[in-house]
């Protein structure tokens, strides 16, 4: 089922899953089906880095790659735990253009005022066992999460971000498996997807704290932060700083690279 996932165009997914989830709103970029479940909104994009390359799928024990080029589990991985999630009653939003314009999330932005989920869960994660929540985070959150096997780590872009800036809820991204995402040596492990496509069928019938980011707003800079590399300081930094502060930012590493 996930190789029909990893070749299928895109197009072909937003059809697949409006056949099957009748109640789904499916615009032209985006899938949004709410579930028996809604405190948690679960995440994807349909859109890989590229699309014109063959494929040649071949497995090797827990992990499948493409011997022709870029795999593609960035993010169809995501897609195939949110079909399966959705088959079992959770709330889904499947967006088009993650990694280019964010075209999709900006659509279900402009079209819905409010959402009734208390947290956005995006499938969009790379490795094994890792969440990031994008500078909002709140530990009754990430407790969860730590509890449910997963550790903390920084990211820059998911377009769970944006659902956060716009609805006021804090959101987390999930290791789906996949590794080395946007190169022809990607690949994906079967047991990583696996695991949090289980972990969050798990999370379907958990009390989800309600906490909107207004009145609980906690960046991670308390001691406790993980490891973190100068990179994704940086990247972590452009949330922080407004616009004049992040240009200093630069200048100054700059200098002191010379
Ligand atoms: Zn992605």
């Amino acid at each position: 089922m996930i190789k029909k996932f990893l070749i299928m165009p895109k197009e072909e997914i937003f059809y697949r899953f409006k056949e099957e989830f009748k109640d789904g709103i499916y615009k032209k970029n985006y899938f949004y089906l709410q579930g028996r479940y809604i405190d948690v909104l679960f995440n994807a994009h349909v859109d890989t880095v590229k699309r014109d390359n063959q494929f040649n799928i071949t497995q090797y024990g827990d992990f499948i790659y493409n011997r022709k080029g870029i795999l593609g589990a960035d993010d169809r991985a995501g897609i195939w735990i949110a079909y399966n999630l959705a088959k079992s009653g959770a709330s889904i939003l499947l967006t088009d253009y993650e990694e280019t314009t964010k075209a999709g999330v900006n659509a279900f932005c402009r079209d819905f005022d409010d959402v009734n989920h208390k947290i956005f869960i995006g499938l969009d994660r790379r490795g094994f066992k890792e969440f990031v929540n994008y500078g909002y985070a709140a530990e009754e959150i990430n407790g969860v999460f730590k509890k449910l096997g997963y550790k903390e780590k920084i990211g820059s872009y998911s377009d769970v971000l944006k659902l956060t800036e716009r609805y006021s809820r804090l959101n987390v991204n999930l290791s789906v498996g996949f590794y080395n995402e946007h190169t022809k040596d990607e690949y994906l492990s079967l047991s990583s997807m696996h695991f949090t496509l289980n972990k969050c069928l798990k999370l379907l019938s958990y009390q989800i704290p309600d906490i909107k980011i207004n009145d609980y707003l906690d960046f991670p800079f308390a001691d406790d932060f993980p490891d973190f590399t100068e990179e994704d300081l940086f990247k972590y930094r452009q949330y922080l700083l407004n616009e004049e502060e992040y240009e200093n930012y630069f200048r100054n590493a700059d200098k002191k690279n010379k």
